[in-house]
């Protein structure tokens, strides 16, 4: 074996590395120009990571949580469940490590169906208990009332709403957290959603950190086998999906899927792809699929291999529709 007994200069070193990165993002963006199954996957990773960037500026700047709220919450009454497949900072990690597992080659474990859909009927219970939570609240503290800029400023009895946005927490803060961090690296303090929570909760009781650890280590291994894992329970996507369960609301998600029956061979693949385990797309035998436990991701879209079977409406128009990508002609 031949070794080169010079040793590079620092200059041909850093040309080296950006070739290598110029030679990996022409590998990414071939692969997402060429491979129909993985385009839409690749763009929402991409989507995912910017606003991660975005969600971890607001943080820096601040922002009324009550706002926040608002905002996600309203958008969640007209696009479903978008905020849950294209920008929750929880859900890039747990598709993250869905990425690093598909990569180590190691198979994915699905929820048993009934205990899937015993966690989606338990949702609206779970919903009217989060919601209900300000009353004893607004009892317990003295002074407290249902004032829109004590919600704005997530004040009592509003304050336990907070943990709503747990999802956007960011790994990584350029600040010491009140309460707290998992630990500490040359002034960036990393931390991981609901950990803040933990700590706030639990300060007193001397738990809160080992707590925390045990959290994080366990929804990520969790999730390493099972897609999506935290999206079973997760108190904010419980609360979006319960929002367009209302009757009065359900016709008002603009953005939906729908199905031409007549051009399904029930493959099943809709139903494997689905990381949340959505039996819906399957079953419909036609025409608009109302789920509240959709995220929108539109990875059965993408998987879906008969041509113009799957659809993702935005109103009533089409905007894009599942392809034939079995069909070499048709790439
Ligand atoms: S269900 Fe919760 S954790 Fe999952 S994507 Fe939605 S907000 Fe994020
Ligand atoms: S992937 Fe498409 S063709 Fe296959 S079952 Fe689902 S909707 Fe039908
Ligand atoms: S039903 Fe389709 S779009 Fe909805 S979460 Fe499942 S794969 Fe994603």
């Amino acid at each position: 074996m031949y070794l080169n007994p010079i040793k590079p200069s620092s200059n041909s070193n850093k040309a080296a590395v950006l070739r290598q990165r110029r030679v990996f993002a022409g590998e990414v963006m071939v692969n997402w120009a060429t491979d129909k199954t993985k385009r839409v996957s690749i763009l929402r990773l991409v989507t995912q990571s910017i606003f991660l960037l975005i969600i971890f500026y607001v943080a820096i700047v601040g922002l009324w949580k009550g706002l926040l709220i608002l905002l996600i919450f309203g958008a969640t009454i007209f696009l479903g469940r978008l905020f849950c497949g294209w920008i929750c900072p929880l859900g890039l990690y747990m598709d993250t490590v869905t990425l690093i597992r598909k990569a180590l080659k190691v198979p994915h474990w699905s929820l048993p169906s009934r205990l899937n859909e015993a966690l989606h009927k338990s949702r609206y219970i779970t919903a009217a208990f989060i919601f209900a939570l300000a009353i004893p609240i607004s009892l317990l503290s003295a002074g407290s009332t249902f004032e829109f800029s004590n919600f704005l400023w997530m004040r009592p009895p509003f304050s336990v709403y907070a943990f709503l946005l747990e999802p956007l927490q960011t790994p990584v803060l350029p600040w010491n957290p009140p309460f707290g961090a998992l630990f500490e690296i040359n002034g960036s303090y990393w931390t991981f959603p609901y950990v803040g929570e933990i700590l706030l909760y639990l300060r007193d009781t001397g738990i809160a950190l080992p707590l925390s650890y045990v959290f994080v280590g366990a929804v990520l291994a969790a999730s390493f086998k099972v897609r999506r894992f935290w999206c079973r329970f997760c108190p904010t996507g419980i609360s979006f999906g319960a929002l367009n369960r209302f009757r009065a609301l359900r016709w008002l998600p603009f953005l939906r899927l729908s199905k031409n029956g007549e051009k399904c061979t029930k493959c099943g693949i809709c139903q494997r792809v689905c990381p949340l385990q959505v039996t819906e797309v399957y079953e419909k035998k036609d025409g608009a699929i109302n789920t509240t436990m959709c995220a929108v991701c539109l990875r059965c879209v993408e998987m879906c291999p008969e041509q113009d079977c799957l659809s993702v409406c935005f109103s009533s128009r089409r905007i894009w529709n599942s392809r034939n990508w079995l069909d070499q002609s048709n790439r």
